[in-house]
């Protein structure tokens, strides 16, 4: 499975459909966060990595990408500066393509970086701090302790953690872990989940690291919440 990670659609379609043609199994993601679900929920062998995506940066998309997978990455971007390059092979880009390339060239980059990533380790723990969520065991520790979640609960932390920073409406949710809609299912359920959560996971409930409302809009899961500790707070929760 190849991911061709590109806000710009006719792009994306394009590159897809090349891919396609050439064999390759193809999801295309429109933005930072679809990217990051996609290679959290998919076994995916290779991602093209536009560096400007709305949602999460491409640069940010790839830091995230290196705390939990080995997945190759090959970042294609219309920044042609030196730094841009050196920053994304820094971050653990396997190769790096600048706008217009042809995509013939393209896939040869790509059959170069799977040729040298034949085996390749997938480590589906997402660690932040001393909160590790292993996707393969689908266990979650807290300090070491093994905290017991229900199989919606530990889908709702995962979900929440592959994208770190990014905001999800309860609409979201229901949608990406429930698989569900406001026509079937509460909002308040999500809710309701949010606070289970928290009380297996979070130190203080009340005070949550992890697990950030963003007030009238969702949830966020904050990535830095091992040293920030609390910045916005979740007293009262949100009103809904
Ligand atoms: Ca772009």
């Amino acid at each position: 499975m190849v991911v061709v990670a590109e806000d710009d659609e006719a792009n994306r379609v394009a590159t897809g459909r090349f891919f396609e043609r050439m064999g390759y199994d193809v999801m295309g993601a429109a933005d930072g966060p679809a990217a990051l679900q996609i290679v959290a929920s998919t076994p995916v062998d290779l991602v093209l990595l536009d560096l400007g995506l709305p949602g999460i940066d491409g640069t940010e998309v790839l830091a995230t990408l290196r705390k939990s997978t080995e997945v190759p990455v090959i970042v294609c971007t219309g920044r042609d500066t030196e730094e841009a390059r050196i920053r994304g092979l820094d971050l653990g880009a396997d190769d790096y393509v600048v706008k217009p390339f042809s995509l013939p060239e393209l896939e040869a980059r790509v059959r170069a970086v799977l040729r040298r990533g034949a085996v390749q380790v997938h480590d589906e723990a997402l660690a932040y701090g001393d909160l590790v969520i292993d996707r393969t065991s689908r266990k979650v520790t807290v300090r070491g302790e093994q905290v017991d979640l229900t199989r919606r609960e530990f889908d709702l932390l995962a979900f929440l953690a592959s994208a770190p920073g990014h905001v999800y409406s309860r609409e979201e949710l229901l949608a990406h872990v429930w698989g569900s809609t406001e026509a079937w299912q509460d909002r308040a359920t999500v809710t309701e989940h949010i606070r289970r959560v928290r009380l297996k996971v979070e130190h203080d409930p009340n005070r949550p690291r992890w697990i950030q409302t963003a007030r009238g809009v969702g949830y966020r899961f904050d990535a830095g919440g091992a040293d920030s500790g609390n910045a916005g707070g979740a007293v009262g929760e949100d009103g809904s």
